[in-house]
């Protein structure tokens, strides 16, 4: 289906008015437009890139074009024609004055050459304006609803790889988050620690942090014993390589201190002469003296049979072993325990002095003693 052409339906108009067109050396009808790249300036010609070269060799231009409320009906649109591109150049002022109906114009050339237009990738009139040189570092010139050109405050668009990295950058930074991991559920389900090398692997879009393992997530094997030492450490992350250095001088598993976090145990170091470590009620330290180890307890005043409170300072707890033996120790370790195990002792002395009670009787009295002459006459006999 074609659109009517309007060099055919106006021809005979635009015989009244050609002969008066003295002023410009062609003309052009607006239908004819869609092959011919419309370039908008500003202000005078001299923005036009080549614009020397541009002026010399064009030529002036009358854009044919229908405005039913224009009398005569005919517009005539001054332009510039450069025959060695193609392109027609229009001044802003004069494009926003005569956009409206030239564009009506241009899309019955679309309608009538599809072809063309398909190949060339033109579907609407706006797809022949070109509006360059209208823009500048923050303002992005586009053509309005009612014809006119406007201009779009740009935001700082970055490209969509530049603020995807960012955010990579922030979680990494953000103290809140010990594990990282990717959302891709379909995938391996481990979290990491920040400096593993397997979060390379990660792409940014499915990069992600967290301050708990998700759901349905374990810890990845290669970097474990850091991500353990980090979680103990926490919020101190400076304390990571000297705690390393500690665990690993006095041989302790990765195991072991998987083991202290799972119930909640810290511990932190000053120096590799003293591992601090808070344990489920109490505070610990294990001393060493180069191997050897040894294991102190923080003071406490006892104030009734079953209370205490914390005071400076520690004693030495006498544990014997490894220091993997002392951490066991500490973790087996509370205060309702100990009085447990004092309650323990007090019995056993206390039913050990009744035995040695019953003993002595036994020596002393004459009934006991006629048993045990009885008993040593039975033996002779036999
Ligand atoms: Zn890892």
């Amino acid at each position: 289906m074609c659109a009517m052409s309007q060099q055919v339906q106006y021809a005979e108009l635009f015989k009244d008015i050609e002969y008066k067109l003295t002023n410009i050396d062609d003309y052009a009808w607006g239908e004819e437009l869609y092959e011919f790249p419309l370039i908008v300036y500003i202000k005078n010609r001299s923005t036009i890139p080549n614009y020397g070269r541009v002026c010399q060799e064009s030529v002036e231009v009358g854009l044919i074009t229908i405005n039913p409320h224009a009398e005569g009906m005919i517009e005539v649109v001054p332009a510039m024609y450069w025959p060695t591109n193609k392109n027609i150049y229009i001044k802003d002022d004069v494009f926003n004055k005569y956009w409206r109906h030239l564009k009506k114009s241009v899309a019955i050339g679309i309608e009538n050459n599809p072809e063309y237009c398909q190949e060339h990738g033109i579907e609407t009139p706006e797809d022949i304006v070109n509006l360059r040189i209208l823009k500048t570092p923050d303002k992005e010139p586009y053509v309005s609803y009612h014809g006119k050109i406007k201009f779009k405050t740009k935001e700082k668009i970055e490209p969509k790889g530049t603020s995807l990295k960012r955010a990579r950058q922030s979680k990494l930074d953000n103290p809140k988050n010990i594990f990282f991991y990717s959302s891709n559920r379909d995938g391996s389900r481990q979290v990491h620690d920040k400096e593993c090398e397997v979060l390379d692997s990660i792409p940014d879009d499915k990069f992600s942090g967290s301050n708990e393992v998700p759901d349905g997530y374990i810890l990845c094997k290669k970097c474990k014993r850091k991500l353990l030492i980090r979680m103990g450490c926490y919020p101190n992350s400076k304390q990571i390589p000297m705690c390393g250095s500690f665990f690993h001088k006095h041989r302790v598993a990765t195991t072991e201190i998987e083991q202290m976090i799972d119930k909640g145990i810290t511990f932190h170091v000053d120096d590799m002469s003293v591992m601090t470590i808070n344990g489920i009620e109490d505070t610990w330290q294990i001393r060493a003296v180069g191997e050897e180890v040894s294991l102190w307890h923080n003071n406490y005043v006892k104030v009734s049979d079953t209370e205490r409170y914390i005071t400076d300072g520690f004693h030495d707890q006498k544990c014997p072993g490894s220091m993997t033996n002392m951490i066991h120790y500490i973790e087996g370790y509370t205060w309702k325990k100990h009085l447990a195990a004092e309650e323990r002792k007090k019995l056993r002395a206390e039913e050990e002095a009744r035995i040695a009670v019953v003993a002595g009787e036994r020596r002393t009295h004459w009934y006991y003693r006629l048993i045990d002459r009885i008993k040593d006459l039975l033996k002779r006999v036999k």
